[in-house]
């Protein structure tokens, strides 16, 4: 047995065996096959497995965003059974007797390119469907997997760190946990780790080799520990954590139904962050308040194109139905910077984190922003639904935003298509500018949100994504307790509520600061509800406030 560090950035506690994420892309190399036979086999066991997924996919699909959305994996399937594209492969394989990948990859350009040439826009769009397909084959004929897992067992996963567009397509349900060698506290994967509540340990350098692969390890969230090959000391002393664990959880699960109340009785709201409508399952099984923070780039990152607005209206209308009444935030496009879609065709950027990204990109593509605006509005009619902008700098773009936004409530009202007419708008406060014009924006909007994650980020000048910053990135840092104040101060002078989205939210060291800022809603991921109840009720606003608040401004 052996150890190896990295940081903690999500606790807990898991055991399994590591298993490296499966990559596609890399070339396609031509080799020769002595029996055309077992080729074509190769191919047709392929091609049955990909329609298989595709079939899985499409369910997955209508019933997260309607069968419009899903439509696409239906035609995917019938052009995987053409005739002709079938009889063009197995015809390459046998006349120059070559590999099934080569052979579907030469026969997908050849498709691509007619189609291409066709005059009807509709056929031409088809090219990149029939090079779809046939990635996907080539992935299951050389072992490159759809979700990149491909285990029958759960296991520690283990990469260099996602993108935020392969951790929207994983298979959730196969993950004990994460293991990176680069990656920092606020990337995705450590993101998704504390939605899912499972350990992630990131920044393990070199020594994640893929030799690991398949070894038995228990890692440990809190402490960055990776033990590989436990002996079985370590073994008891990690189980019985993970035991201890289990037991506090369930000790907190007794909060359950209780309030978020202080105990001189001022009230909290703690609601979630949540990627995916999937993720109101854990929300409902922490007793969340609500939706503090929906990141509806999943929709755009797990799409070849724009999604449209009958699969972004199925998705909203799902999460707003399923939280019942209670308040749903969902986050405008945030795409841009690290959360990259190609079909978005954005120019490569020196400094993307500055660049056309988020509410830039909604205001420079308003046919963008407004399909999103119609799906949203549309989908307010079904539940409590509040729609946030994120990146705001300056009031003309909250002005420029509601201008659009009347101008979407016209069309539907002209169409009669139901709509709440007084869905809450909101920004969130993550640039310094929008803090120092804070008093201005309240009087624009409902509520505030911050988003810490990116607030520390440009207040302080660090890359939230650099892979050696950790030690700068200080979310705790005064100047960035500071603007929460003064951000605070302005919300409720307008007569407006304030929360925090950010990371920095479930940090219960900080609860008492939050509270005495004024903060009047927590978001967190869906495992930190509760330990957050417990920290709010086991507090006295009354005591310490003012000292916070001296100390916060003191030098
Ligand atoms: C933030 O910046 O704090 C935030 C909540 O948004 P995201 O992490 O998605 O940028
Ligand atoms: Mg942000």
């Amino acid at each position: 047995m052996y150890t190896i560090q990295g940081k903690g950035v999500s606790k807990g506690v898991a055991d399994g065996p590591i298993y490296f994420y499966r990559r596609g892309g890399g070339e396609v190399v031509k080799t020769a096959v002595s029996d055309v036979e077992a080729e074509k086999k190769r191919f047709e066991d392929a091609r049955q497995t990909a329609m298989q997924q595709l079939a899985e996919l499409y369910d997955k699909a209508v019933a997260e965003v309607g069968e419009e959305g899903a439509a696409l994996f239906e035609a995917h399937q019938m052009m995987l059974d053409d005739l002709d594209y079938i009889d063009g492969i197995n015809d390459m394989i046998e006349g120059e007797s070559i590999n099934a990948e080569y052979a579907v990859s030469q026969i997908a350009e050849q498709f691509a390119e007619m189609f291409a040439s066709m005059d009807d826009a509709y056929m031409q769009a088809r090219a990149a469907d029939v090079k779809d397909i046939s990635t996907r084959v080539i992935g299951i004929l050389s072992g490159v997997v759809a979700g990149g897992i491909d285990s029958d067992v759960p296991v520690i996963l283990a990469s260099d760190d996602l993108a935020p567009s392969e951790t929207v397509q994983l298979d959730k349900s196969k993950i004990l946990g994460f293991v990176t060698s680069g990656g920092s506290g606020n990337s995705h994967t450590a993101i998704l780790a504390r939605t899912m509540g499972i350990p992630a340990i990131i920044g393990i350098g070199d020594a994640l080799t893929e030799g690991l692969e398949g070894k038995s390890a228990i890692i440990d969230g809190s402490t960055g520990e990776v033990a590989i090959d436990p002996d079985q000391i370590t073994s008891q002393r990690l189980l019985k954590k993970q035991a201890e664990e289990r037991a506090l959880k369930a000790l907190l699960d007794q909060l359950k139904g209780k309030e978020n109340v202080t105990l001189d009785g001022r009230k909290v709201m703690v609601y979630c962050n949540i990627g995916s409508p999937d993720d109101v399952d854990p929300v409902l099984a922490n007793d969340g308040g609500g939706i503090g923070l929906f990141r509806s780039e999943f929709l755009y990152l797990q799409n070849d194109d724009y999604p449209t607005e009958e699969q972004q209206f199925q998705a909203y209308k799902t999460v707003a139905e399923r939280m019942g009444g209670k308040r749903v935030i969902i986050r405008t496009l945030d795409i841009g910077a690290d959360k990259q879609a190609d079909y978005f065709q954005l120019d490569k950027e020196e400094n993307p984190a500055m660049g056309l990204r988020a509410i830039r990109i909604c205001l420079t593509r308003p046919e963008v922003f407004k399909t999103q605006l119609r799906a949203l509005y549309r989908a307010s009619a079904y539940g409590k639904i509040a729609i946030m902008f994120p990146m705001i700098t300056s009031v003309w773009e909250v002005q420029e935003i509601k201008r659009i936004c009347d101008g979407v409530k016209a069309e539907l009202r002209a169409e009669e298509i139901p709509f709440n007419e007084n869905v809450e708008l909101g920004i969130m406060i993550e640039t310094p500018s929008a803090v120092m014009m804070s008093d201005r924006l309240a009087k624009e909007v409902d509520f505030f949100s911050v988003g810490t994650n990116d607030l520390t980020q440009y207040t302080l000048a660090v890359d939230r994504q650099g892979n050696n910053l950790d030690k700068f990135f200080d979310s705790h840092h005064p100047a960035v307790l500071r603007m929460l104040k003064m951000a605070a101060e302005n919300a409720h002078k307008a007569g407006i509520w304030i929360g925090i989205c950010g990371e920095l939210g479930a940090d219960v060291s900080l609860t008492e600061t939050f509270l005495a800022i004024g903060i009047d809603e927590l978001s967190v991921s869906p495992a930190s509800v509760l330990p957050l109840r417990s920290a709010i009720r086991s507090i006295d606003t009354t005591k310490n406030s003012q000292k916070i608040l001296d100390d916060l401004l003191s030098d």
